[in-house]
């Protein structure tokens, strides 16, 4: 029986990348044998034309198919709904700009369809193109998640995935409300295959990502899958209970033994700063927790759909659904 493969592809302000994405995947797509494609575009809120191209394609092309969102939610958000909504047997989440290479996709489809791989996933090489400064801060950020958690994280790894549909189950079975995507992919497990290529430049458009944004993103990260921040807390909170303890035993033996000078006001100044100091991190750190687990708690909707093709008449006019 022929497999479908559903491409699912969150859109956030594209007006332009829309199209070329959408020839290059169905021009490597010849490439692939024996299946049928579906597209997935998630319009995450955009505020220029990019509903209005991907209604234009749906109008073209009935394999088009796209949700729309009443307004930005991010990307993981995007993910999730094109997760839900993808019918496929095969899954393939990407993003517009043509960052994600499709050259790569007949590699990942063959890995996957052949049964031998439940997943395949592409990994950026090299950084070519990217702020010295953001790569440094990104192989830190790799070593330091890594260490924190228990999944494994690989750096260089975009949300550029091919599931098959025992994995997209296993994804959508995580209804965490905090998400993010590397670290789900990365707990689900299965038979993963690593493709590896060259960092691509945008189609079009421009990056959404300030490094405040990323720095945000990633604290988040670890708080998502890591308490160990919690526990470093803890023990650094005992050691200097120690440590005041031996202190409190050396002035009494002092001044038991040579009286009572009184000094030390600049160093007793230090520890009362660094004490304050590390309590308020502490309490930062406890107060994350809290503030993802108060946001989990209220079971709000990760995404709210304005409309999807289905119910969308300025593309479907009058045709059955
Ligand atoms: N994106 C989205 N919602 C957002 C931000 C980004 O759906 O709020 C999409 C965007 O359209 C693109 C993908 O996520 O398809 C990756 O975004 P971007 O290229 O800005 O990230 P980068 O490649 O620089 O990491
Ligand atoms: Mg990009």
């Amino acid at each position: 029986m022929q497999k479908t493969l559903s491409i699912v592809v969150p859109c956030y302000n594209e007006e332009l990348a829309i199209r070329p994405f959408y020839d290059e995947v169905l021009r490597v797509s010849k490439k692939l044998k024996d299946v049928e494609l579906e597209f997935v575009f998630v319009d995450d809120g955009s505020r220029d034309r990019t509903l209005a191209e991907i209604q234009k394609l749906r109008k073209e092309d009935k394999r088009v198919r796209f949700v729309s969102f009443s307004r930005n939610f991010g990307k993981e958000a995007g993910l999730l709904a094109g997760l839900e909504y993808a019918k496929g047997d095969y899954v393939v989440t990407m993003d517009v700009d043509l960052q994600d290479p499709p050259e790569l996709l007949p590699e990942m489809y063959e890995a996957v369809a052949s049964g031998e791989y439940d997943c395949a996933g592409a990994r950026r090489v090299s950084r070519k193109g990217e702020p010295p400064i953001r790569s440094f801060f990104a192989g830190i950020y790799y070593k330091i998640i890594n260490r924190l958690s228990n999944i494994e994280m690989v750096d260089g790894v975009r949300d550029f995935r091919l599931m098959d549909r025992k994995m997209v189950d296993a994804v959508l079975s995580m209804p965490e409300y905090n998400r993010y995507s590397k670290g789900i992919f990365s707990f689900v497990g299965f038979k993963t295959k690593w493709v590896e290529f060259e960092h691509v430049d945008r189609v079009a458009g421009e990056t959404h990502w300030s490094f405040w944004k990323l720095f945000v993103y990633g604290i988040e990260a670890i708080c998502a899958f890591s308490t160990v921040p919690l526990v470093l807390a803890a023990v650094l909170g005992l050691l200097f209970c120690f440590i005041a303890f031996v202190m409190v035993v050396v002035i009494i033996w002092k001044t038991l033994a040579f009286g009572d000078p009184v000094g030390g006001w600049p160093s007793m100044i230090c520890a009362v700063l660094m004490m304050g100091g590390l309590q308020l991190m502490a309490l930062g750190v406890i107060g994350q927790y809290l503030a993802k687990t108060y946001l989990e708690t209220k079971r709000r909707p990760i995404y709210i759909v304005r409309t999807t093709e289905k119910d969308d008449k300025t593309v479907n006019d009058g045709e059955a659904k």
